[in-house]
């Protein structure tokens, strides 16, 4: 693993019941990069952000996070607290809750210390927290309960939850997925300013949304790894327009 690196897949293989959703994936995350993993319905790109984040166990293959450190059979609340942080297609917010109590909580679940769950926040924590707030874009929506948000905003609410647990790599699965356009564009801002402090992976369906970014992209199909290159690399390959661009 080089110096840069944070995160190896190394032959990766996933079974259910015999049948390999996952075959001999290999996929490398350097600090601070911003990747995406795109392919056809069922190519095994979620099932790659389950195994980096130690929901799914891979029957065969190698991960490794930060120094080195073998993860491939830790528990996946151990690998959270470790830095990678995971985000599913449907928020987990309290709904109930207003967006700053939200992100309070977020935040006061990093300090896991029971001490200092009732105590008052420092400054300091106070200004982390409306920073989070401003970067989500929902500054004027601290007191307004989670439940009445957009779709959009309950997408950025639990982001900026996801960063105040300060994980080194974020695993986003589509992210965009049923946003408007207006929110779309606001999520892409947000990516690329989340990419300057942490490293990405994104699996993304919507091409034209990963278009705007010029970053590295990883083709899945079948399981396996078919292409990784640039954007312009990616759409210039045959067997890739094949399974999938072309379509
Ligand atoms: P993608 O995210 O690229 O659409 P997935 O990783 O969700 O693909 O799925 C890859 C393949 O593995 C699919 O054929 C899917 O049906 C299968 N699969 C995923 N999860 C399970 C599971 N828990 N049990 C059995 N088959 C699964």
């Amino acid at each position: 693993m080089s110096q840069n690196e944070i995160l190896q897949c190394r032959d990766v293989t996933v079974e259910f019941d015999g049948f390999k959703a996952v075959q001999g994936m290999n996929l490398d995350l350097h600090k601070g990069e911003l990747r995406f993993l795109i392919g056809p319905n069922g190519a095994g790109k979620t099932t790659m952000l389950d195994v980096i984040c130690g929901k799914v166990k891979p029957s065969s293959g190698r991960v490794t996070f930060g120094e080195k450190v073998d993860i491939t059979k830790k528990p996946e609340h151990q690998i959270a607290e470790m830095g990678i942080g995971r985000k599913f297609q449907a928020p987990s917010i309290f709904s109930s809750m207003t967006v700053l109590e939200n992100l309070e909580i977020a935040m006061r679940q990093k300090r896991s210390v029971a001490a200092t769950l009732f105590a008052r926040l420092s400054s300091e924590a106070k200004d982390r927290l409306h920073h989070q707030l401003d970067m989500i874009g929902l500054g004027d929506k601290s007191g307004h309960r989670a439940g009445g948000l957009s779709h959009g905003e309950k997408q950025w609410l639990e982001i900026g939850m996801m960063l105040l647990q300060e994980p080194e790599v974020l695993l986003l699965d589509e992210p965009v997925a049923g946003m408007t356009d207006k929110e779309t564009d606001k999520t892409g801002e947000l990516l690329h300013e989340i990419a300057l402090k942490r490293s990405v992976v994104v699996v993304e369906h919507d091409m034209e949304f990963v278009r705007n970014f010029a970053s590295k992209v990883t083709v899945m199909h079948e399981g396996k790894l078919l292409k990784e290159g640039s954007m312009e690399d990616v759409q210039g390959d045959e067997r890739v327009a094949e399974v999938y661009l072309g379509k």
